[in-house]
């Protein structure tokens, strides 16, 4: 998608640093980490949100969930967990229209979620 900003990390346009890539799974560090380990993991092909995912793109979807942890074993937090997560829309405060997952641990996390 032209104006997408996670699109355009995909494609080098936009720098990131990157913690992960595969044919169809990209990771990178955060902009705004909220944790020690804050990454985003995306599929490469343009998924807007949990919503938009269909038997088109759910094996780009799968991919993302195989490199999870490989993902999660190169950041250390296998061992002790970690906390994953994606944002659907205005409630949940979705601000990127490219579905990402948010790979956030390092710290013991609240037992809350909101
Ligand atoms: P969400 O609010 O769930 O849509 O999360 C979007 C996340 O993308 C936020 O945590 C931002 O800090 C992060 N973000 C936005 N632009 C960039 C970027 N260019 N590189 C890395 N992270 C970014």
């Amino acid at each position: 998608m032209n104006d997408c900003i996670f699109c355009k990390i995909v494609a080098g346009e936009i720098p990131s640093k990157k913690v992960y890539e595969d044919e169809k799974v990209l990771a990178f560090y955060d902009l705004n980490p909220q944790a020690p380990v804050h990454v985003l993991v995306i599929p490469k092909k343009h998924v807007t949100s949990a919503l938009d995912v269909n038997e088109d793109n759910a094996s780009d979807v799968a991919a993302v969930f195989s490199a999870v942890p490989k993902i999660a074993e190169s950041l250390g937090v296998a061992a002790d967990g970690f906390r994953l997560i994606t944002n659907t829309g205005r409630h949940a405060c979705q601000s990127v229209k490219h579905m990402h997952f948010h790979l956030i641990g390092g710290v013991q996390l609240s037992e809350n979620i909101l």
